[in-house]
């Protein structure tokens, strides 16, 4: 993968950034995602934030080999420290960390995210936790995708700030407000998957002697629930 061939989870991540954003890609290994976005004429200008040095360093080598120095930033910082108030970034993208790594990252430089307009961020895992942080924030959910790359199911959440409180329900959190109502594909094998594996963690605690009770009630509600979402 380079700048130029980015994987399907990066391209599907890219697709949300709106044309002329000024950008902040928080965890950017390599800047495959800004620079592909420069390359495109997408953006007007990315920070390409990392906390660590190595990757830091792979983002420095693919700005400078792509020649996108002067429209691109790599800055060697913690999560949204890496963001200057001169930078006016309207957008943000965070992909291929995990949920709770991301609601910390945010959580800790809540005043990073004045002036920014649109979050696309993909959790590798704590997807409700996100939808949670997001609406207890006021951001709506805009636009939501779910992608297969390389045996792995991926989900992108897309959320812009509003003045109003959001509310979601239960089933939106955990299954996502658009993806459960779209149902794509991908997103009923995942979720089949889910409940084939529930299936047999209950099935063996019933070949079990000792039957852990509230575990496995706990398993029966999950199979209704995703059984009867599934439709
Ligand atoms: N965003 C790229 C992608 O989706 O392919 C890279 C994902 S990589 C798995 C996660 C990157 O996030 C690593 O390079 C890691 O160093 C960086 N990272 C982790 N915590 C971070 C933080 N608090 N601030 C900035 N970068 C962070």
């Amino acid at each position: 993968m380079d700048a130029r061939h980015l994987s399907d989870r990066l391209v599907r991540v890219a697709k949300f950034v709106p044309k002329n954003a000024r950008l902040a890609d928080i965890g950017s290994d390599h800047a495959y995602l800004p620079a592909y976005l420069a390359i495109n004429k997408i953006i007007s200008y990315a920070v390409a934030g990392e906390v660590a040095k190595g990757p830091y360093e792979n983002a420095v080598t693919e700005i400078n080999i792509e020649r996108l120095d002067h429209m691109i930033m790599p800055r060697l910082a913690n999560g949204l420290k890496a963001i200057k108030l001169d930078d006016n970034i309207d957008t943000i993208t965070i992909a291929g960390m995990g949920g709770p790594l991301i609601k910390d990252i945010f959580t800790a430089d809540l005043e990073k995210l004045t002036g920014v307009r649109r979050l696309i961020i993909q959790p590798n895992v704590g997807q409700k936790l996100i939808r949670e942080w997001l609406m207890d924030h006021s951001y709506q959910i805009i636009d939501e995708d779910i992608v297969e790359d390389d045996h792995h199911v991926y989900e992108i959440i897309v959320a812009e700030k509003v003045n109003t409180k959001m509310s979601y329900s239960i089933l939106d959190l955990k299954y996502g407000p658009k993806l459960r109502i779209e149902q794509s594909d991908v997103f009923k094998a995942k979720w089949h998957k889910q409940m084939e594996k529930k299936r047999k963690v209950l099935k063996n605690f019933e070949a079990a002697n000792k039957v852990p009770i509230d575990k496995k009630m706990i398993l029966e509600v999950d199979i209704k629930e995703i059984e009867e979402m599934l439709g």
